[in-house]
């Protein structure tokens, strides 16, 4: 399978042909990764296989009901998922938030729409974001002493400003996953944030000069399309 770095992956499951060929190139189109899976073993299979940002379930699947791979997901992850049902289908939406759904579509439904629900639930999810409060955060080559607010990159210590190092240990406590730009705005800066946006694009760019082995092709510290950044999984770990 062909990974981008830089897009959200949508997990798709989906068995209805005409959907999946509708969306693959709809949400491609709008700068998402999209991995299909046709039948709910195949969903825990993919998502088992690679990282998702986001998974797309319809409710009435072959062989494993959308229900049950919704709860089988969330009994290993807090990855958002979208659960899709088709008209006239009848939803226990109570049954669905309990299993831990995120959200819910019926079909049909725009794909302009949609879009915009993946982006609110990857904002929502971004709104508890995970606080580790462990004293050394190591990612791969990278390692954060949080106490005494030093940064070590494969092993040499590097200089941060308080800025920064927030900006990095937000990214590293949230490997893996795409923080939209709003976020790291609101979570680093607040309401000190002063000037336009491109503040938090500067600060990206000179943690790259300090933590990738080729800033200008960074492998750690990626941009998401769209979106925003995420520190990478590294495979080392
Ligand atoms: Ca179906």
């Amino acid at each position: 399978m062909s990974r981008r770095e830089n897009s959200v992956r949508v997990l798709l499951v989906e068995d209805e042909e005409s959907f999946i060929d509708a969306l693959t190139v709809g949400l491609t189109r709008e700068g998402f990764e999209v991995v299909v899976a046709r039948d709910g073993a195949d969903a825990l299979v993919r998502f088992a296989e690679a990282p998702v940002d986001v998974v797309l379930l319809d409710l009435m699947l072959p062989k494993m009901s959308g229900l049950d791979v919704c709860r089988a997901l969330r009994a290993e992850s807090e990855v958002p998922i979208i659960v899709v049902s088709a008209k006239g289908e009848e939803v226990d939406m109570v049954l669905l938030l309990e299993i831990g759904a995120d959200d819910y579509v019926t079909k049909p439904y725009r794909l302009r729409e949609l879009v915009a629900r993946i982006r609110a639930v990857l904002r929502r999810r971004e709104a508890g974001l995970d606080v580790v409060e462990e004293e050394s955060v190591r990612r791969g080559s990278v390692r954060l002493d949080v106490e005494s607010r030093r940064c070590f990159v494969r092993g040499e210590e590097v200089r941060l400003r308080k800025k920064e190092f927030a900006l990095l240990r937000l990214l590293m406590e949230n490997a893996g996953r795409v923080l939209t730009r709003e976020v790291l705005i609101d979570r680093v800066w607040g309401s000190d944030y002063v000037g336009d946006t491109k503040t938090l694009d500067v600060h990206v760019k000179r943690l790259r000069t300090l933590i990738e082995e080729d800033p200008k092709k960074p492998r750690l510290l990626t941009t998401v399309r769209g979106v925003g950044y995420r520190f990478e999984v590294t495979r080392d770990e």
